[in-house]
């Protein structure tokens, strides 16, 4: 069971409270919680006096109020998006009108790869549509403020515009949705993509910084290691499948139920799509073979195999 992830859950932070979390970066939970955003969204205050937000979060008034009310004596100069959900964006255009600080982020919302025919939004409108960055950042930029300097690390996957920031000059990644303490988080087609995913951990795992402050939940701590155990567990989870494809499960409502065993039924659909999402990467890895495009709906078998 190497490949089990060593998860920790624990995350006190009621909303609305302002917590100084590193030095010079403080946290705001909004009040939001649910199957795919634990306790709520977390956003983060960086600086002191000419301040950064990073993702504002959803439309939520009193999580609004309370991240106005923390810098009400201090301005804000950039608000950045980690990605286009509609638990991190929304408020940014609230954010924006009530300070003048300009958005950053990768672009706008767009799904991974072209849509299927017949094929929609797949979590119930997850996506935000109307998010527009005034300024695009592409991996590797980045932007200095009052005593702080965020680099923009592209991590597609999540989504395909999702980005990590770090913070020059200290050991601590602003990571998003991509890696995350208390759980990993979903990647389903068409927003994301497993080959795009597994790239971005690989990318994280290289990087130099120890400590996570992810979209959701507390610190990630000893991180680079952390992320080798989410690229296991993806790696099993493949193996799993392939197994489960061998033994004749041919269809993914079957390997659902074969391999998320005592799971949340409000996650069944999520954990279809995230099993889709593993064999349009073994399809075009050359691994798997079905019918046409990958679907849900779709038929799959071991290529060369029974
Ligand atoms: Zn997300």
């Amino acid at each position: 069971m190497d490949n089990v992830i060593p998860f920790d859950k624990r995350f006190d932070l009621p909303p609305g409270k302002v917590e100084e979390v590193r030095r010079g970066v403080r946290r705001i939970l909004c009040n939001n919680p649910g199957p795919f955003t634990f306790k709520g969204t977390v956003s983060y205050i960086v600086g002191q006096g000419r301040v950064a937000i990073i993702d504002p979060g959803p439309l939520d008034e009193a999580h609004i109020a309370a991240l106005l009310q923390a810098v009400r004596t201090e301005t804000v100069t950039h608000i950045f998006v980690t990605h286009t959900h509609r638990d991190h964006s929304p408020a940014a255009a609230r954010i924006k009108a009530a300070t003048g600080a300009p958005t950053y982020g990768e672009g706008p919302h767009r799904p991974a790869r072209p849509l299927n025919i017949g094929e929609g939004p797949r979590l119930e409108s997850s996506g935000d549509l109307d998010f527009r960055p005034d300024t695009v950042l592409a991996d590797g930029e980045v932007v200095a403020g009052g005593g702080w300097t965020l680099e923009a690390v592209a991590t597609p996957g999540h989504t395909a515009n999702h980005l990590a920031f770090a913070l020059k000059g200290t050991d601590t990644l602003f990571s998003g949705d991509h890696v995350m303490a208390w759980s990993t988080p979903v990647v389903a087609p068409p927003d994301g993509a497993m080959s795009d995913y597994m790239a971005s951990l690989e990318k994280l795992a290289r990087r130099p910084e120890k400590t996570y402050l992810p979209g959701h939940g507390g610190t990630v701590e000893d991180a680079p290691r952390f992320v080798e155990h989410y690229i296991r567990h993806r790696r099993g989870r493949e193996r799993s499948i392939l197994h489960h494809l061998a033994d004749g499960q041919s269809d993914i409502p079957s390997m659902v139920r074969a391999i998320y065993v005592g799971l949340d039924p409000r996650l069944t659909k999520a954990a279809g799509l995230s099993v889709l999402a593993h064999l349009e990467d073994l399809v075009a890895r050359g691994l798997v073979q079905t019918d046409g495009t990958p679907s849900l709906e779709g038929i799959y078998r071991c290529r060369g195999g029974g």
